[in-house]
Order: structure tokens, then C-alpha cells, then sequence
């Protein structure tokens, strides 16, 4: 038997599932074919179809009927079913040609245009010029912008705008009945004073509100989602997943204006050109990876650990001292010294590096980007006396206090 906790859990996933196909995969809404776009598309028309037909027979068979003319009730109801059958049919049709690449193509245009018309003479039976059919068709426009390519929207909403201005021609000519779904009575009368026209405008309209607001929700939310991926992008290293020298000069800069003390640390793997040279650039690569990972697994979640190219990577200690740091530098160095790296069943490389510590000073009098400069001279610095005195070990340097005037 399935306990209420199993089920909450089950309708959680499901709330994620939904969430995941329709924000984060690649396969979300906006990414979709125009053909799947458009299969959507006829389902929202037979919705707003049937929808708008329940509105109509209820109001047909109310106290209400006398705003509605009864001569184009059989019109409507006919109508409808047309357009019921064949919007069924253009979905049947389409979903046995998606494996047509032409058909899919001409469908992409064409079912757009489809629901257009729909739209269009659901419109006109209950006034072109009505509030409710203006802000829809803008609505519906809308989306059309954001969901499809500008050449679909573009040639779909030139014919339905020729549509609609010929309606319109039509009806000042007295060619056409406006809104002729109402009664005459109705449309004669004021109305805005109306309240059976002011509700019927009210419920024509918010199922396409609704909808709209529900999809925009969506659309922004996949935005922000991809903005937020793309900040996270631009920070990392693609080839080890460290931060970036652009992320780690940021971070450093906000440390140095908020006078947080900070520990850098810089190292540089040993003869690590023999590597490539011997073994080739994907190992160098695999090293690279490993190093990373070691880097992360010996370092504090907050402690920033970067790739600045090459084989130089660097650690950001926040908070502590130089003692802290110079025994986080030599676990490090002990760690990667001790590291077998299998590049095959029988071979294995040790690597080594070596590391150059400073620590950030409080340097008010100076610019944050000279302050920057001074602290990565010294650990540079030092790095550079680590390699010179035999590699594979840890040095530290101070950094420079003075201002000097050249
Ligand atoms: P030292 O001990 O003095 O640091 O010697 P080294 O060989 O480590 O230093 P050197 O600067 O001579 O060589 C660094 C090499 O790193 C050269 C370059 O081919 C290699 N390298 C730089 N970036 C990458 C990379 O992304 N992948 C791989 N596989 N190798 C890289
Ligand atoms: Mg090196
Ligand atoms: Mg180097």
C-alpha cells in the first residue's frame, strides 16, 4: 500500500518532471520544432473551440438568449463542427506526416496560419472591434513572436492583418453583420452598459489571458534559467570545471574592496611539457582533471580553486592566516606527490608541483587593481623561488607595502 509520504514524494517528482521537460531540458517549449509547436497549437484551437461553444450553448439555452440572435445559432453551431472536424483532421493528417521532412516544413507555416483563421472568425462572430478579440489577437500575436521565427510570424500575421482589415472593410460596407453572433437589440444598445456583453467579453477573454500569462511565466522563467547557466558557463574552466582567471579576478577584487584578508596561492605543475611530449595532449589533459579534482577534494567548500591556463592553477583560503594557508599548500603538494594517475593498466604517472603562497594586505591608499597586482607579484614571487630551488615544494612571499613613484 502506498503511504502518504510515498505518494507526496511521487507527486513531487512528477511537479519536477514536469518542470524539467518544460524550463530546463534542451527539449523545453521554445526549443521545439515549428511542427511540434504547431501539433500544440491545434489542440489549444479544438480547446478554445469546444470552450467557446460551451459558452455559446449555455448562454443560448439562459435568461441570457435574448441577447443572442437565434437565426445564427444553427449558422454558429454548424460552423463549429466544420471547424471542430477539421482542425481534428489537420491534427490526425499532421501527426501521420511528422515523419515527412517537406510536409513538416509547409505544416510549420501553415498550421499557424490555421489557427489564425480560427481565431479570426471566432473574432468576428462576436465583433472584430470587440475588446476581447483586440487584446487577444495581440496576446496571440505576442507569443507568436517569442515561440516562433520571425519569416513564420511575419508572413502568417501579414495574411491574418489583410484578413482582418478586409472584415473590417466588409462590415462599414454593410456587406458583412457585425458581431453576428448578438442580437440585434445588443448591438444596438450601449455596450459598455451591458453587463451580459461586459461578463461575455470578460469570459472570452481570460481563458487566452490566462494562457498567456501561463506561457510568458515559462518563457521567462527559461530565460532567467539560461542566463543563470550561462553566468555559471562564463566563470569555468571548460577543460577541468575550476573557475576561470576571469571569475578569480572578480572575486579577488570584491575581496580586496570589502578588506576581506584572503591567502593566494599559486601553482604550477613540475616538467609538465614532458608530460605531453611523452604521452600525448589528452593525457596532459587527464592530468590536468586530476589535479583539479585533488585541488577540490583537499580544499574548504568555500575556498575558491581556479585554472589560470596552462598547468597554473590557484587557491583563494578567505578568512585565515598565512599558517592556515602554507599547511593547506603543503597537504596539497604531499597529496599530488603521492597521486599514482593510471593512464593505462600498467602505467601510471606522479606528478609534482610547486606553489607560491601570499597573503592579501589591508592597502587602502591603492587602487584594488594594484592591490591585485602586488598580491599575485608575490606569490608569483615565491613560485618562481620554489621552482628555482628545486620544485615540489611551497614558498610564500609578502607583498610590497610602499608606493613607489617611477
Ligand atoms: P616547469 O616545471 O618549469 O613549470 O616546466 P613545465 O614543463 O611544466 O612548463 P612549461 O611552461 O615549459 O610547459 C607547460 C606546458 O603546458 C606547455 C603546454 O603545451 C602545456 N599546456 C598548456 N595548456 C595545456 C592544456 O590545456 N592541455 C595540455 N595537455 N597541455 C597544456
Ligand atoms: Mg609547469
Ligand atoms: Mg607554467
Amino acid at each position: 500500500m502506498m503511504t502518504r509520504e510515498n505518494e507526496v514524494q511521487q507527486q513531487r517528482s512528477l511537479l519536477q518532471a514536469i518542470k524539467y521537460v518544460l524550463l530546463e531540458s534542451e527539449r523545453s517549449i521554445i526549443n521545439w520544432s515549428n511542427f511540434n509547436k504547431g501539433i500544440l497549437l491545434l489542440i489549444f484551437g479544438l480547446l478554445m473551440l469546444i470552450g467557446h461553444w460551451l459558452w455559446y450553448y449555455l448562454t443560448f439555452h439562459s435568461e441570457y438568449q435574448i441577447w443572442l440572435d437565434p437565426e445564427y445559432y444553427p449558422h454558429r453551431t454548424l460552423t463549429t463542427c466544420l471547424q471542430v472536424i477539421l482542425t481534428t483532421c489537420f491534427l490526425i493528417i499532421a501527426l501521420m506526416l511528422r515523419k515527412n521532412a517537406t510536409a513538416r516544413r509547409i505544416l510549420g507555416y501553415l498550421i499557424p496560419l490555421f489557427y489564425g483563421l480560427i481565431v479570426i472568425f471566432s473574432g468576428y462572430t462576436v465583433g472584430i472591434y470587440s475588446p476581447a478579440v483586440m487584446a487577444g489577437t495581440v496576446n496571440i500575436v505576442l507569443i507568436g513572436f517569442v515561440l516562433y521565427e520571425q519569416r513564420i510570424i511575419y508572413s502568417v500575421s501579414f495574411i491574418i492583418a489583410c484578413i482582418i482589415v478586409w472584415l473590417a472593410v466588409l462590415t462599414a460596407n454593410g456587406q458583412l453583420t457585425y458581431a453576428p453572433l448578438f442580437s440585434d437589440a445588443l448591438n444596438q444598445s450601449n455596450l459598455y452598459a451591458n453587463p451580459f456583453w461586459l461578463k461575455s467579453m470578460a469570459v472570452l477573454y481570460l481563458p487566452i489571458l490566462l494562457c498567456s500569462a501561463v506561457f510568458f511565466e515559462l518563457i521567462l522563467s527559461q530565460w532567467r534559467q539560461r542566463e543563470r547557466k550561462i553566468e555559471v558557463l562564463s566563470q569555468k574552466d571548460a577543460l577541468t570545471n575550476l573557475y576561470n582567471r576571469r571569475y578569480i579576478n572578480q572575486f579577488i577584487s570584491k575581496l580586496i574592496q570589502q578588506n576581506r584578508s584572503f591567502a593566494f596561492i599559486l601553482l604550477d605543475l613540475d616538467f609538465f611539457k614532458q608530460i605531453n611530449d611523452n604521452y600525448g595532449h589528452d593525457v596532459g589533459d587527464l592530468v590536468l582533471k586530476r589535479i583539479a579534482l585533488i585541488l577540490k577534494q583537499q580544499t574548504r567548500e568555500e575556498d575558491i580553486v581556479g585554472r589560470l591556463g596552462g598547468e597554473e592553477f590557484v587557491l583563494v583560503l578567505t578568512d585565515g592566516d598565512i599558517d592556515e594557508a602554507l599547511i593547506i599548500a603543503e597537504r596539497c603538494r604531499q597529496t599530488i606527490e603521492s597521486e599514482k594517475i593510471e593512464i593505462s593498466s600498467e602505467t601510471f604517472i606522479q606528478m609534482t608541483a610547486s606553489f607560491g603562497v601570499a597573503m592579501s594586505q589591508n592597502l587602502p591608499h591603492l587602487h584594488t587593481d594594484e592591490v591585485k597586482q602586488r598580491i599575485y607579484s608575490a606569490a608569483d614571487r615565491a613560485l618562481y623561488v620554489a621552482k628555482q630551488n628545486g620544485r615540489n615544494q611551497v614558498r610564500c612571499d609578502t607583498i610590497s607595502t610602499t608606493e613607489f613613484n617611477i
